[in-house]
């Protein structure tokens, strides 16, 4: 089986930063990813530094897949569901039956997201429509003034909706899911500006007022945007079998991308704990990228006892 420098898991913005720079390292470096990129559902991001007129999300990924291929990194795609040591090397196994051996690994898997339990269909037009979006950080800007929702438990919500003051007098949190708002935490949102709806949620719908929120049998609240607190699972079964000690939420510790507690193994992207963002993923890829490099040198003999790593 072929050995190669590295194996980076992952081929979204961490995972193809980690690819580009150890192919600039030349190191023999193969990505392995599902396509299941949280990047390619961006219909157009306006915080990618460098893109002033916005990115999409799919026009991202292949440019960067071109940028790391451009130097030599190789990518397949492929799903793994096993990883092991065998003595200092990294094994993995893919649903298609493929094995991968590598010195080093950068895990770049990302997050799960859990999508709203209603129709695909109507998800999908919403989404295409721009009135039902997900990251708050990443485009509130753009809702500044606007009527905007935050749906989802109490728990989740309420801090978005907080946060989404910053760009708008009219927030609404629609709470659903675990039963009436405490009268003192009712409160405490109202004195902060935000409005409260309680109920279960039956049907979005989509309309020319923006997008109809419909709870219990009442006519449905339109506002011009909603945003679901999105439930998210990170993607750390591999890390979890090659021994990493994960986080309460089952991220990698925040500074994983210098070493994730186990030779020779690197995270990098949403799967570290941390701020959920491109430019962060970039980052943390080649910081990851950086350290893989550089253990393979003093691995190899080729680091003076004084270099600096
Ligand atoms: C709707 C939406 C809008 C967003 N808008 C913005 C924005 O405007 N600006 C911004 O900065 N951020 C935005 N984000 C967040 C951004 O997409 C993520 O922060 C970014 O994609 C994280 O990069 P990553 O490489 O860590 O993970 P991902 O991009 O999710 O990539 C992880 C990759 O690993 C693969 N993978 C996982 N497990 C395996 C496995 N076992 N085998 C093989 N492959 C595997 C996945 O298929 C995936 O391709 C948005 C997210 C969403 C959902």
């Amino acid at each position: 089986m072929h050995r190669h420098d590295a194996i980076v898991v992952g081929g979204g913005p961490a995972g193809l930063s980690a690819a580009l720079y150890l192919a600039r390292y030349c190191r023999d470096t193969l990505v392995i990813d599902d396509g299941r990129s949280r990047a390619l559902a961006i219909p157009r991001s306006h915080n990618v530094p460098g893109f002033a007129a916005g990115i999409a999300g799919p026009d991202l990924i292949d440019q960067m897949r071109a940028h790391a291929g451009r130097y030599g990194a190789r990518l397949t795609k492929a799903h793994i569901v096993a990883a092991a040591r065998d003595g200092d090397d990294f094994v993995l196994a893919a649903d298609n039956g493929g094995e991968f051996r590598g010195r080093t690994l950068v895990l770049a898997t990302g997050l799960a997201t859990d999508p709203m339990d209603l129709a695909p269909d109507v998800l999908r037009a919403a989404i295409t429509a721009g009135t039902l979006r997900y990251c708050p950080i990443c485009d509130g800007y753009e809702h500044r003034g606007k009527r905007i929702a935050v749906i989802g438990a109490l728990a989740d919500a309420a801090g978005e909706a907080l946060f989404l003051r910053t760009f708008s007098n009219d927030v609404t949190l629609v709470s659903i899911g675990d039963g009436p708002v405490p009268a003192a935490e009712a409160a405490a949102l109202l004195e902060r500006g935000v409005a409260l709806v309680h109920g279960s949620l039956l049907a979005l719908e989509p309309g020319t007022q923006g997008i109809g929120v419909r709870i219990g049998d009442d006519a449905p609240l339109w506002f011009d945007v909603l945003y679901p607190v999105e439930v998210t699972q990170p993607r750390s079964a591999l890390a979890r079998d090659l021994g990493v000690g994960l986080g309460e939420k089952g991220k990698l510790p925040a500074d994983a991308m210098f070493g994730a507690g186990v030779d020779g193994l690197f995270g990098a992207g949403d799967i570290v704990e941390g701020l959920d963002q491109i430019s962060v993923a970039m980052g943390h890829g080649a910081i990851a990228a950086t350290r893989a490099h550089n253990w393979l040198r003093e691995r190899d003999g080729q680091v003076m006892p004084a270099d600096i790593g």
